[in-house]
């Protein structure tokens, strides 16, 4: 079942900038795809039509209903006079109060509930974040690099938390990052954009077993070949 297909998007603006140019690809229902691409691909510009933020394209877009859809960006995004049990109620408000304290615990935020904002660490906010976007079981997840700027064995807690509930979910996920080693330890597969106006330049499935992690030895194995067989992939060329 596919959940998401686009076919020859195209997006420019008022002012005559064009972000995305012929950009075609679908996602499955369940899978877990990762888009990689430099600064100014059109990356963020994607996301928003997907989520239906916004409709003034060109070409076909298929998405899930925006009520069926998360968004974790790169800062979490919370109400800061609202604790943590309150940001998650905010957007179920009719949740039972176990399933609420069950969602803080999958992401080690058990102890944490009446906790505000403020008195939360950089990893705990985006954890909440996380648990914010999965408590409405959404059937499609936007992340737009959501673990930049953290240390590396926090941005590794939180991909791990991140897989276990995806995984709970079986939701559809499309994780922006500009990391090569995090699309490939996530992702089933990974799309690499071009330059703005952007398309697809490459499509790489990864079927490797998991778990596995940016330091796994067959990750980093992957993004060494493809490197070395496509070196400016990265720089979208
Ligand atoms: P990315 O997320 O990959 O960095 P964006 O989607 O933010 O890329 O932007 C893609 C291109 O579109 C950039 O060149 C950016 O300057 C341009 N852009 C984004 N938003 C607007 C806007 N509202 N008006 C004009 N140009 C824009």
């Amino acid at each position: 079942m596919t959940a998401i297909t686009v076919q020859d998007l195209r997006k420019c603006f008022p002012n005559g900038q064009c972000a995305i140019d012929q950009l075609s690809f679908r996602a499955a229902a369940g899978e877990f795809v990762a888009i990689v691409g430099p600064s100014g691909a059109g990356k963020s510009s994607l996301l928003k039509i997907l989520c239906g933020l916004d409709h003034q394209f060109s070409g076909q877009v298929h998405s899930v209903a925006a009520a069926h859809t998360s968004l974790v960006f790169q800062e979490p995004r919370l109400m800061p006079w609202l604790t943590v049990l309150g940001n998650l109620q905010l957007v179920r408000p009719d949740a039972p109060l176990a399933e609420l304290q069950d969602m803080l615990q999958s992401v080690g935020l058990a102890h944490s509930a009446a906790l505000y904002p403020h008195q939360l660490s950089g990893g705990m906010q985006r954890r909440v974040a996380l648990a914010r976007a999965f408590i409405t079981a959404p059937r499609l997840l936007l992340l737009d690099e959501p673990f930049q700027a953290l240390d590396a064995p926090t941005a590794e807690q939180l991909r791990q938390q991140l897989l276990a509930l995806w995984q709970r979910c079986g939701c559809t996920v499309l994780f922006v990052t500009h990391q090569l080693s995090e699309a490939v330890a996530l992702a089933d597969r990974v799309l690499f954009l071009s330059q703005g106006p952007s398309h697809v330049l490459h499509d790489l499935p990864v079927a490797l077993p998991r778990p596995r992690t940016v330091d796994t030895p067959a990750v980093q194995a992957l993004c060494h070949q493809l490197l070395l067989q496509r070196p400016d992939l990265l720089r979208g060329a």
